[in-house]
């Protein structure tokens, strides 16, 4: 079993793919990035991947014992294939741990991106030594991974279950998963702007260029109906997180995504509703804590789905 180890990180996002250098400690040691550029092809990205990987490990002693991907999903961990990804069309049914490793001739392991960035914040983020974990991104949608004992949590057929897609108020919009209301449709970062949008007069002066973050901005300026959707987000995001708390009764649930990076105006709402809601379940046990990696966090977790594969017991297609 490989042991010591570099790993060469890749992140395969639908703008933009990065790649890495990771060191034992989960270090990033060298990075470079490209723009996916999905529509031009599997073949040309991978050939773009590579030659960053080369670039990257080109000076003498610069070698790594491996490369782990993190990809946009679904994705297919135990055979390497890519699913069918909005965001990647034409790209399912490739298969980048294969290409990789027959270009580089080392083992190459892949996850969902929320596993991946799960996995970082479990080994060497906010999520240390948690035994039970749940990581939820909030950002253009609402995802994330499980982690238990250090092991990602797979459902029936290596499945990635969809913590953003669990039913919230089935009065509310109409998702892509089956549910009108689930948790994405309300509180992702989209549905934040929809909300304004629909709630503010034609003469609102902020109407151009909203965005959650821009919402949060307003918010904090004192801007009336920015507050309005603040406290509707807090709702939303603390109802959700609520029957996470209920249902797992975890450890530590550690947030990330580009919403969470206006968390202060959310978190002692979250945690008001969830001491309101989650009496069967000792709430007050479960951490509620903010992703600690950063902009790293997805590279960081490529490489931590390497050592997820290969060390530490590892794990089979069988
Ligand atoms: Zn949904």
């Amino acid at each position: 079993m490989p042991k010591a180890q570099t790993i060469a990180a890749v992140d395969i996002g639908g703008t933009k793919i990065a790649v890495g250098i990771i060191g034992a400690n989960g270090k990033v040691l060298s990075k470079l990035q490209c723009p996916t550029d999905a529509d031009q092809g599997y073949a040309k990205a991978l050939d773009r991947i590579v030659k960053m990987i080369r670039e990257l490990t080109a000076a003498p002693g610069h070698g790594v014992d491996g490369i782990g991907i993190g990809s946009t999903g679904p994705v297919y961990p135990l055979t390497g294939e890519i699913g069918d990804v909005n965001f990647l069309p034409g790209w399912e049914g490739e298969n980048p741990v294969r290409d990789l490793e027959r270009v580089f001739r080392v083992p190459v392991a892949i996850e969902n991106d929320a596993d991946a960035a799960a996995l970082a914040e479990a080994g060497w983020g906010a999520g240390k030594n948690k035994q039970r974990l749940l990581y939820v991104t909030v950002g253009t949608g609402i995802g994330g991974g499980i982690i238990l004992d250090g092991r990602i949590y797979r459902g029936v057929d290596h499945a990635h279950p969809e913590l953003g897609h669990h039913l919230i108020d089935p009065s509310g919009p109409q998702c892509l998963c089956g549910f009108p209301g689930c948790w994405e449709s309300l509180a992702a970062g989209p549905a934040m702007v929809n909300w304004v949008e629909a709630n503010s007069s034609s003469d609102y002066p902020h109407r151009a260029n909203l965005n959650a973050k821009r919402i949060c901005e307003l918010a904090r300026e004192g801007d009336a109906l920015a507050l309005r959707a603040v406290q509707r987000e807090t709702r939303y995001l603390g109802l959700g997180l609520a029957n996470l708390v209920t249902l797992f009764a975890p450890d530590a649930i550690v947030l990330g995504g580009s919403v969470m990076k206006s968390a202060s105006l959310f978190l002692e709402g979250i945690r008001g509703i969830v001491r309101e809601s989650c009496r069967f379940v000792p709430f007050e046990k479960t951490e509620i804590t903010l992703a600690s990696l950063g902009e790293d966090a997805n590279l960081i977790g490529a490489a931590r789905v390497w050592h997820h594969r290969f060390t530490s017991g590892g794990e089979h297609a069988s």
